[in-house]
């Protein structure tokens, strides 16, 4: 599987850095996003190394798009927003800020109006909690 040494989002699929990771299959990598816009806000990522989805395997693609059901549930589950925004974004230009493909689940809340990139880092304790109970409630 093609991976870069200097791609944090590879570390983190192949496990050399750590995350807050609540669901991983041969594909995909899903984990909580360290800046979150809301509590709840998860990345899913390929595990191989794709820029964008100018380069992904659509597989791979295919694979997200499931779980994306999958951990929505479980969202719905631990969080219960109001709704749930899903951004992905390709090349800079189009907002991409990490430059290997992952998709973003932001749970929403009625008369919240919520940006995608928070500035301020997600409480570690919080996070780790978090990631433990979304993955409780994973089947
Ligand atoms: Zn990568």
């Amino acid at each position: 599987m093609h991976q870069l040494d200097d791609c944090i989002f590879c570390q983190i699929a192949n496990g050399h850095a750590p995350a807050y990771k609540i669901h991983e299959d041969e594909l995909t990598c899903t984990f909580l996003d360290i800046f979150p816009a809301t509590p709840g806000h998860c990345l899913i990522i390929t595990k191989e190394h794709f820029s964008d989805i100018f380069e992904a395997k659509a597989e791979a693609l295919a694979q997200v798009a499931r779980n994306s059901v999958l951990i929505t549930k479980a969202l719905e589950q631990v969080i219960a927003p109001d709704g749930l925004g899903v951004y992905q974004f390709n090349r800079a230009c189009a907002g991409q800020t990490v430059f290997h493909y992952h998709m973003h689940l932001i749970p929403q809340f009625e008369g919240k109006n919520i940006g995608i990139h928070s500035k301020q880092a997600g409480d570690p304790d919080e996070l780790a909690a978090l990631a433990e109970q979304l993955k409780s409630v994973l089947p």
